[in-house]
């Protein structure tokens, strides 16, 4: 009798074991339910905002034929503006919706740190008018290991962090890429600007989707506040994690990230689970 009453109790907690986890995965899933649909809401505000002026200048182009050149070509260019900031915008997101589903194939490979550093030094020297940028500058020693990682995902973190680093410090001022190593499985890396720097309770929002300072009706730097999210999505992704740093407002800003060294032969050293 008492081995029957120990087998009914085992059953029955394994049922509330199971019940529990039930709970909990319904729980996790109303908790996504809500992030997406605040996702949804606040994109959907975000495109709003971009649609109404390139809408507001297209009716006044219409209706107005006569209206003087100089309007007509700054109502063109507000227009032009707004769908590049909407098109940027979709891009964003489309790329943190994918990131964040799990649906990415990391194409991993030992690569030197330069060559990225380098593919994102280029890409933003011509995306940007040269005389509008702070002297960059960038410090990776050769004698560090190779990283084990995604080049194209690599690359686009480093562009998303000197792009920021561009947009929030004054052309006089100076950003500093720099890489390390203590001895240990990951590189450090830095991007390190002179700008207008980030409050100590902001340190962790920022890497929050659509968070920017300005809030949303007063973007002066432009940008679409997805940046630092997807640049976390990324680098969690290869493996590493990110993390911002700065003194105060007008201290500056840096935005430190780890990525893998190769060990042993490469191929045998892919991290498990890492592609999909
Ligand atoms: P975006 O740059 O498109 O606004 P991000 O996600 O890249 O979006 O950045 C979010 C916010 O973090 C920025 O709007 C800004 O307020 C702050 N931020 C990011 N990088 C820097 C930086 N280098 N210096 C100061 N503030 C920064």
């Amino acid at each position: 009798l008492v081995d029957a009453i120990a087998a009914q109790i085992g059953v029955a907690l394994i049922q509330a074991e199971a019940y529990a986890n039930l709970e909990d995965l319904n729980q996790q899933l109303a908790a996504l339910d809500v992030t997406r649909s605040n996702l949804i809401a606040i994109t959907g505000h975000e495109l709003r905002t971009p649609l109404s002026t390139i809408q507001v200048c297209l009716e006044s182009l219409s209706s107005e034929p006569d209206m003087p050149p100089e309007l007509r070509q700054i109502m063109l260019q507000s227009a032009l503006s707004d769908t590049e900031r909407m098109r940027k915008l979709v891009q964003d997101f489309l790329t943190l919706s994918q990131l964040e589903s799990g649906r990415v194939r990391w194409h991993l490979e030992a690569l030197p740190l330069q060559e990225c550093v380098d593919l994102a030094l280029s890409s933003i020297r011509t995306r940007q008018n040269q005389s509008d940028l702070p002297e960059i500058t960038a410090h990776v020693p050769p004698e560090l290991p190779l990283v084990q990682t995604d080049g194209e995902w690599l690359v686009e973190v480093l562009s998303k962090l000197l792009d920021n680093a561009c947009k929030f410090t004054d052309p006089n001022g100076r950003i500093m890429i720099q890489a390390h190593s203590n001895g240990g499985p990951m590189l450090e890396v830095t991007v390190a600007d002179t700008g207008r720097g980030i409050e100590p309770n902001r340190l962790e929002t920022v890497f929050d989707r659509f968070y920017q300072e300005e809030g949303a009706l007063r973007r002066t730097a432009g940008g679409t506040g997805l940046g630092l999210a997807i640049c976390r999505q990324i680098v969690t992704g290869l493996g590493g994690r990110i993390w911002a740093e700065s003194a105060g407002k007008d201290q500056g800003s840096k935005f430190h990230f780890t990525v893998p060294i190769v060990r042993g032969k490469p191929d045998e050293k892919l991290p498990k689970n890492r592609t999909e």
